[in-house]
């Protein structure tokens, strides 16, 4: 079938964001506060992505525990949220959804970014390695959009894969791993204790026939609001989900909200006065996905790196967060494995990893950038990084390198020295620089 149609061109502008997760945020506003034009298309009614749209409960470390390592944007996001001094270990740190989506809203709009939610990126037109529009679809129908610099944000690399980027996706076999429902539970009673690992009675309610797979991997529920009983999940997986394909995304929600009820019963029955009257308010509205494509860019962040904490000269930040590669299948002994590489890499005190620019730019694309949990990176690595103040960090160097390189439309036409001090005047984390 050929589909033919003329688009009006809604938006020219010097930088289009496809996606406003973290770290279309992050890159979003950065580019505007230099400057820049900017339009970002966002499929879901608020800004946020996983982290309000799928109810992701936590903010990963911010720091080395030393260094604030997600600093300029990552440090405007977690004062907003956090007293000063609240967040900065190597813990997870549970944040009110709503206040989140207000932080956001008022950084872009403050900082004159142009945007419309439910707008969908559905396309794009490139040729020889270069975008020149990508196709939007929203409640007036479908438009065009025309910038200098492309960043893809979408987690998925959708914008960077339809321009015509190399991907690759999950394991050797191509399974990503498991996604989970997030959720938000109300009633509980948080002045009861809570006498060990929420995992602690999977085995027995299993045997018991509660759960239909025995999964013993539970991030579990954290305390949103202590005074108002109120909590976050991270409770469930949905295995072999791909969110490349909205069939498979579709069955994955139906799981999720299938299993959601296990759960419930599980912390009911299982785990004390604490959870015994807690209510189910709320399932996100997207499907929480882990790990999708990761974009080939001109350099593939490895473990190798990870383990060396290694050091760039076109480094752009540093991170420090283990390899949280969550199980492929619910059993005993991956569960294990999994926790013997988590807590195998566990950084110390201090210690980080160099994240080069060239892992923004996918290869044989001289206007598009990409960044979040899409860049380019090995496995492990896309695992480490991909938490949320990891995309603050590589959005917030997307923002930056896109400001400089409207000039020329060219990614690859700026100068690595400018662009680092650029991100420290912002408040950025390079202590190596060219
Ligand atoms: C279950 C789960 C638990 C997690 N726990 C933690 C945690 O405890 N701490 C932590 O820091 N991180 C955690 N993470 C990781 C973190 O939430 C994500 O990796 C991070 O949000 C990725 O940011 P992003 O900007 O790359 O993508 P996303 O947050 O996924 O944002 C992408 C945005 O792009 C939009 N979009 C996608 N495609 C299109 C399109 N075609 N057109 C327009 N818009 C589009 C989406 O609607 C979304 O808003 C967790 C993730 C999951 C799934």
């Amino acid at each position: 079938m050929v589909f033919t149609r003329n688009l009006i061109e809604k938006y020219n502008v010097d930088v289009f964001v496809a996606g406003g997760g973290p770290s279309g945020m992050a890159a979003a506003i950065s580019a505007a506060r230099l400057g820049c034009s900017v339009f970002i298309a966002e499929k879901n009614g608020c800004f946020g992505g996983s982290g309000t749209t799928g109810l992701v409960p936590c903010f990963a470390t911010f720091t080395d525990r030393v260094n604030f390592l997600a600093g300029g944007f990552g440090r405007e996001i977690h004062d907003a949220i956090f007293r000063s001094d609240e967040a900065l270990g190597n813990g997870f740190y549970a944040y009110p959804v709503e206040k989140l989506k207000k932080v956001y809203d008022d950084m872009a709009i403050s900082a004159g970014v142009k945007f419309s939610f439910f707008t969908s990126l559905v396309d794009v037109e490139a040729r020889d390695g270069r975008v020149e529009n990508v196709i939007l679809a929203a409640k007036s129908g479908l438009f065009a959009v025309k910038a200098k610099i492309y960043i893809d944000c979408t987690g998925d690399g959708d914008l960077a894969t339809w321009s015509g980027a190399i991907a690759e996706h999950g394991d050797e076999s191509g399974t990503a791993m498991p996604s989970t429902l997030c959720s938000l539970w109300a009633n509980m009673d948080f002045s009861q204790p809570d006498s060990g690992p929420q995992n602690r009675k999977i085995e027995e309610a299993y045997n018991d026939g509660v759960f239909t797979n025995f999964d013993l991997h539970l991030p579990g529920i954290a305390t949103t609001s202590k005074e108002c009983g109120i909590g976050g999940g991270n409770v469930g997986h949905c295995f072999e989900v791909d969110a490349r394909d909205e069939a498979s995304l579709t069955e994955g929600m139906l799981h999720g909200r299938r299993t959601i009820r296990e759960y419930e019963k599980y912390y009911k029955e299982y785990l004390g006065a604490r959870y015994s009257n807690m209510f189910l308010c709320y399932t996100a509205d997207m499907l929480g996905i882990r790990e999708s494509r990761r974009i080939i860019g001109d350099y593939v962040l490895n473990m190798g790196d990870f383990e060396k904490r290694a050091v760039f000269e076109d480094e752009i930040g540093r991170y420090s967060y283990p390899v949280d590669i969550h199980i492929m299948k619910p059993d005993k002994d991956a569960y294990n494995n999994f926790m013997n590489e988590y807590s195998r890499t566990y950084y110390g005190v201090g210690e980080s990893y160099g994240i080069p620019y060239r892992t923004l730019t996918p290869k044989g694309l001289s206007n598009v950038l990409v960044a979040g949990r899409c860049i380019s990176t090995d496995r492990s690595m896309q695992a480490s990084i991909r938490v949320m103040p990891g995309c603050f960090i590589t959005g917030q160097a997307a923002g930056v390198a896109a400001s400089l390189a409207v000039a020329k439309e060219d990614t690859r036409e700026i100068k690595i020295s400018e662009l680092q001090e650029k991100i420290v005047s912002l408040g950025g984390y390079i202590p190596n620089r060219a």
